[in-house]
């Protein structure tokens, strides 16, 4: 009897090892590669008339913390950070703004929460021209998905990044609020504004995009959304833990895989171009300290 006990245990920790292995610690390696041109991503940047943004703004409104291993994997289960920002792109006569962070009710979970952050973002939302998401998911499409004046808010927001109401989950869009919504599209990358340009992604979630922005003094940024939530997942090409990317995030980890490695090509290759993961606190307080991003958003 006892044996037999022992015999279970020792299966038990047989299969054990290699599940957590495989759920927590193993990244895979890219297979095949991801279109990441930065030529392609200039010229498109310099294709429409008129003046590229002077600054970028930056809010941090919220902040999650994560064991490191779902961030990274195989990286330790000491807790990780991740901040959510939100941007805006200040031009001379109006703002694009880039992700929207979520509101505190949505923020189920975050172990800081800056109302007054909210507050800016959701106030500049409705000055906005433009409101482009870096993806779908409600710490990028909250403060816009359940801004009051949604049906008012400009366009910007993909076909691709509405199609599955699950991936922005729990948030619900009231129905009719977007009746008068142009649908809103297109192949590969486009530019949206002068120095503003959308390359499709799809990995992460289906409405992925990179977002390239070059300003008016030619400091360029590639904002990466959640590709990368850390610098450490395209510096090392690995992937969040598979328990994450499959059983919650539902993410097509082989097209993530690509992206990243792309991502480092691309990094390595331009060491001026500043690469803006989506949730590095350290990426961006370096990015503060330089003067290439500037604190809160414009009253
Ligand atoms: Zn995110």
């Amino acid at each position: 009897m006892k044996s037999k006990k022992l015999r279970v245990a020792v299966v038990l920790v047989v299969l054990a090892v290699p599940a957590y292995w495989w759920l927590l610690v193993e990244s895979g390696s890219p297979q095949g590669t991801f279109a990441l041109k930065l030529t392609e991503l200039r010229t498109l940047a310099n294709s429409l008339p008129g003046e590229k943004p002077e600054l970028i703004r930056v809010e941090e409104v919220l902040e999650f913390e994560f064991p490191n291993t779902a961030i990274v994997a195989g990286s330790g289960w000491s807790f990780g950070k991740l901040p959510v920002f939100s941007y805006q792109l200040v031009f001379a006569d109006r703002t694009i703004v880039v992700d929207t962070a979520m509101d505190e009710a949505t923020a189920r979970g975050a172990s800081r929460y800056d109302g007054e952050a909210f507050g800016r973002v959701s106030a500049a939302l409705e000055k906005a021209s433009l409101i482009v998401v870096t993806h779908e998911h409600g710490d990028h499409l909250g403060g816009w998905a359940t801004h009051p004046k949604l049906s008012q808010l400009a366009p910007g927001i993909t076909d691709e990044q509405l199609a599955d109401p699950s991936k922005r989950a729990p948030l619900i869009i009231p129905e009719g609020a977007l009746a008068n919504r142009k649908p809103f599209t297109y192949e590969h990358a486009t530019a949206v504004a002068p120095g503003v340009v959308l390359l499709r992604a799809p990995g992460h979630t289906p409405g992925s995009q990179l977002i390239y922005v070059q300003r008016k003094d030619g400091e360029e940024f590639l904002l990466l959304g959640d590709v990368s939530w850390h610098q450490a997942n395209y510096e090392q090409v690995r992937e969040r833990a598979r328990l994450v990317t499959q059983f919650f995030l539902g993410e097509d980890r082989e097209a993530v895989l690509r992206q990243l490695a792309a991502i480092k090509a691309v990094a390595a290759a331009e060491p001026k171009l500043h690469v803006m993961p989506g949730h590095d606190g350290v990426a961006m307080k370096r990015l503060l300290e330089a003067g290439l991003m500037t604190p809160r958003f414009a009253p």
